[in-house]
């Protein structure tokens, strides 16, 4: 394989933007080319194409190939929806590039502004694809701008949209300068170049101008030849632009219609031209270059099940791997080898003999394996940065109707867990019952369905509640001794500790004079106490916990002691620092017509809501608002019901806040 012709790519976008329908196009039309290049008889390609056009191609794989112009594509499955940004982020990390999705008419919206950050933050060079163009009030321009201004990127056009009779029926390719349409083809797999319209000749030069000025701005000794000539080849311009695109100082813009077929094709012509190769991205690790020759390092960054197992899918960094080989699981420092080896193609899977650095690609019986494990070659250890997921922000009770349900829930839950670790899983120490923990109400509804349907689990789910957390309000210090006799047995164990706000939750040790195990037992104790909380039965969190003092002797001493004791002392270090309710405060973007404004930021306010941002467009108003997620339970229907339909609205989780004392008493008891 040449790594130059692959690309490992994805697809972001706001939830309805269209990436679902783009993706699919993707598959249909790089499905039909390549079976018109591989088979010679006109019939079988249209059968196939009616199948698919009725069935609809629908992507279940979290990696798939396509084939277009000798090259191949890997697209990586990118979950929509706000709940599952974390999974965003996990396929951001192994792909090479993307394509962010904008509607025509919605244009930036605050989701894809989230994931067009966490492409940032990657550093992932990519495209815009303006889609939509197809509906009332598309605005091309208007997207561009925003991206712009709101993006703070340089997006730059490369194509003209263009109407007959109000209808989008193409684009000028402004490099080339040519209209790219689809002919008469029904299904617009070919695609048609013609000379640029009359009516839109000074148009397009002009965005043509500002196309090639844009482009010679990112290199020097360009500029200069640009200058001098007044004009630029189309082999130094595409070559100017891809080196533009992978340093990330110009986004090319591209338009059309997925829905209707529309500018698909330019849009694949543009990922061969101007994304990255593997080769073309930094290595991961200095001694791990994208190079077949070098050690093996590969990430497991997703695990799917499937009717014949788990299939975990890889992204190779470097080196390759033959079937039978051995690799080391670095978390586990166990050693292991990999069943069967596929290449997931829409239609089929394809198996492997051997994988090399660039590809992804299935595994399937990688035991003990989950997302975010490296595997790599055992003389030549590399710990790929593992990814941290955000905490889960809401919960549900799960009540097993029988004792085999409950056996069935534990093993379903941890096979869920395996391919989605920001589902959590506790268990209320109190009621005994099991609690999953998720990232929204989509997110535990999705996965309590497939509890049921997929595993069978028959059980009770409550209704989903806020995961509130705790926090200290100031450092403090607590200590126990604990001395029993417990029959003959003694029981000894003394701790004393001090607790101060700090990230995450971390315990230390100071010079103390106890054994390592010990120790250990008293970190347990410690943490039990404080993700049992203190104040409402929530997780404590942004603490550091430092023993610094304990005591221990030879006869009565045991690990059961000093769990007692970390746990009684940080209990009464909580008690003596005081603790607050912190509550999840999220970010929510209502997008609604000028009619309805009053009474949506009426409703808002009543939610202890704050707004925080309105900006108008053409008869809606944005309002960006800030507010606690208890007080979002229901609020797409009531939102529905204040607007009769016509609003939307998305959110994401800002920060932890305290909750105002009054409220937590009402809510909680007083403390
Ligand atoms: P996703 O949530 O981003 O995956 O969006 P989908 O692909 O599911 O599309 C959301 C909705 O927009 C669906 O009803 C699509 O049929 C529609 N849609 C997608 N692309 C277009 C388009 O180009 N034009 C129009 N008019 N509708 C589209």
């Amino acid at each position: 394989m040449d790594l130059a012709a692959l690309r490992n790519i994805g697809i972001l976008a706001h939830i309805d933007a269209g990436k679902t329908t783009l993706t699919e196009r993707i598959l249909f039309i790089a499905g039909v080319s390549w079976r018109m290049g591989e088979v010679d008889d006109g019939t079988a390609v249209m059968d196939w194409m009616e199948q698919e056009q009725e069935r609809g191609i629908t992507i279940t794989s979290a990696a798939t190939r396509v084939r277009w112009c000798d090259h191949a594509i890997n697209i990586i499955d990118t979950p929509g929806h706000v709940d599952f940004t974390v999974e965003v982020e996990r396929s951001l990390r192994v792909l090479d590039a993307c394509i962010v999705v904008f509607s025509a008419v919605e244009g930036v919206q605050p989701q894809s502004e989230t994931v067009w950050r966490q492409a940032d933050a990657h550093e992932v060079p990519r495209l815009a694809f303006v889609n939509k163009m197809d509906r009332v009030g598309a605005d091309f321009e208007g997207a561009i701008r925003q991206i712009r201004q709101r993006l703070r990127s340089p997006a730059v056009a490369f194509q003209l949209p263009v109407f007959r009779d109000d209808e989008h029926t193409g684009a000028v390719d402004l490099l080339r300068m040519e209209l790219v349409t689809h002919g008469d083809d029904p299904h617009r797999v070919e695609v048609t170049r013609a000379p640029v319209p009359e009516e839109y000749a000074d148009e397009a030069w002009l965005a043509r101008q500002l196309l090639v000025e844009a482009i010679a701005d990112t290199d020097d000794a360009l500029l200069e030849r640009y200058l001098e000539k007044g004009e630029l080849t189309l082999d130094e311009l595409v070559a100017a632009a891809r080196r533009a695109v992978l340093q990330r100082r110009i986004v090319p813009v591209f338009c059309g219609s997925a829905f209707q077929n529309r500018g698909v094709q330019p849009l694949l012509d543009a990922v061969l031209d101007f994304l990255p190769s593997p080769l073309d991205r930094p290595p991961i690790d200095p001694r791990h270059p994208p190079d077949a020759d070098a050690p093996f390092a590969a990430l497991v960054f997703k695990l799917q099940a499937d009717a014949q197992g788990v299939l975990s899918f890889l992204r190779v960094y470097s080196g390759s791997l033959a079937i039978g080989d051995t690799v080391l699981n670095v978390r586990t420092k166990k050693r292991l080898k990999l069943g069967r080896l596929y290449r997931m193609h829409a239609m089929e899977r394809e198996e492997l003999r051997s994988i090399s650095a660039g590809e992804i690609v299935a595994a399937m019986g990688a035991k003990d394996t989950t997302t975010g494990d490296t595997l790599c070659d055992p003389r030549h250890p590399v710990q790929l940065e593992s990814i941290a997921f955000p905490e889960p922000v809401l919960f549900v009770a799960v009540e097993p109707e029988t004792d085999a349900d409950q056996i069935k829930l534990s093993d379903s839950l941890a096979r869920l867990r395996e391919e989605d670790p920001t589902l959590q899983v506790r268990r209320n120490v109190e009621t005994g019952q099991t609690i999953l923990c998720g990232m929204g109400e989509l997110h535990l509804e999705i996965a309590s369905a497939r509890l049921e349907r997929e595993f069978g689990v028959r059980a009770r789910f409550g209704r989903p509640q806020v995961a509130y957390r705790e926090a200290i309000l100031r450092s403090a210090a607590g200590a126990e001794r604990v001395d029993r006799k417990v029959g003959p047995k003694g029981f000894f164990a003394a701790v004393s500790l001090t607790i101060e706000e700090a990230e995450g939750i971390v315990v230390e040790f100071g010079e103390v004079g106890i054994s390592g195990e010990h120790q250990r037992a008293a970190e347990a104790g410690i943490r039990e106490r404080l993700l049992r909380g203190h104040r409402a039965g929530f997780p404590v969190h942004d603490i550091l916990v430092r023993l610094v003092d304990a005591e221990e002797n030879t006869v009565d001493s045991c690990p059961g002691a000093f769990r007692v004791a970390g746990g009684l002392a940080v209990e009464k270090a909580l008690a003596s620092a005081g603790v607050v309710v912190l509550e999840p405060m999220m970010q929510v973007e209502v997008s609604v017509p000028d009619d309805y404004v009053g009474g949506v930021v009426g409703d808002l306010n009543s939610r202890r809501g704050r707004v925080t941002d309105i900006t108008a467009q053409g008869g809606r108003q944005t309002l960006v608002a800030e507010l606690p997620l208890a007080s979002m339970f229901g609020y797409a229907t009531a939102l529905r019901s204040l607007t009769q339909g016509r609003a939307g609205y998305s959110m994401v989780l800002l920060r932890y806040s305290p909750m105002p004392a009054a409220l937590s008493d009402r809510v909680f008891g007083v403390g």
